[in-house]
């Protein structure tokens, strides 16, 4: 199995080296890593409340550190990829922003409406009082336009406005038709990520009917655990193993200079 989304003690809320992670990864039998830390958002000209990513002048050694790795591995494979915020204001910005740097993949993922980071514990009060069914309708709205924009190879945590437990009153089988469809149209992958499961939300992203709406779709699939800490790389990858031949997915996406490939389950 592969883990594509691991982050590094650079973006100011994990923790370890790459070596720790790729430690982890050689220990539990992973065949792929791929470490995606987050973008500098002052790139992006936006400046958080928290400091939730490394800052601009460390992405340089990032990706020198990660290429240093993938001399060190011996049998384990790993790539230098991305997790970049989306913002449909910036869209040429990180357009441009992207093509000075080779990475093996880009996650494009949100974190954002407007200023409010609603991933963030300490800002998790801000659904309170949100009109949640209209919140899930701006939050995928956002996320089609992500695929529309075709700045991304997967899109993160694809149904994180779940991740505080709060759900919409409404059926969400269309949603998750749409969506699959879109991103099908866009061929863009999404991952399942573990980091949910952790969550007060408890559930993997995405839930189980997007992702066979996806499947049926031939959406491609990575996967990943958004490890924080090393100790969290590949965290339930023997559930999702049988998870995904449950629903009969036999494979998932890799990248290599932003070209997808495919590796047996
Ligand atoms: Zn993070
Ligand atoms: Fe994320
Ligand atoms: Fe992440
Ligand atoms: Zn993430």
């Amino acid at each position: 199995m592969i883990d594509y989304h691991l982050h590094t003690k650079r973006c100011g809320h994990a923790t370890g080296l790459p070596e720790d992670y790729l430690l982890r990864a050689e220990a539990i039998g992973l065949q792929e890593i791929g470490f995606s830390d987050h973008f500098p958002l002052s790139l992006l000209g936006h400046t958080p409340k928290a400091k939730v990513t490394m800052e601009s002048e460390e992405l340089v050694d990032y990706i020198q550190d990660i290429e240093k790795l993938k001399e060190k591995a011996r049998i384990m494979k790993v790539k230098v990829g991305i997790e970049i915020d989306y913002f449909p204001e910036v869209e040429e910005k990180i357009g441009r922003l992207l093509e000075e740097y080779a990475f093996d993949y880009v996650i494009g993922s949100i974190h954002f409406i407007g200023d409010w980071d609603f991933t963030h514990p300490a800002y998790a009060e801000g659904y309170r009082n949100l009109d949640i069914d209209r919140l899930y309708v701006e939050y995928f709205e956002l996320i089609e336009k992500a695929c529309r924009s075709r700045l991304f190879d997967i899109i993160g945590h694809i149904d994180v406005i779940k991740k505080f437990g709060y759900r919409p009153g409404t059926d969400l089988g269309p949603l998750w038709l749409k969506m699959a469809r879109v991103l099908r149209e866009t061929g863009t992958c999404i991952e399942l990520n573990t980091s949910g499961r952790d969550a007060p939300v408890g559930e993997f992203y995405p839930n189980q009917p997007l992702l066979e709406a996806c499947l049926a779709e031939r959406v491609p699939l990575t996967l990943g655990s958004d490890a924080h800490s090393p100790e969290q790389v590949g965290r339930y990858f023997p559930e999702v193993k049988s998870l995904l031949s449950e629903i009969g997915c036999r494979e998932l996406a890799i990248f290599e200079n932003r070209v997808i490939s495919s590796v047996a389950l």
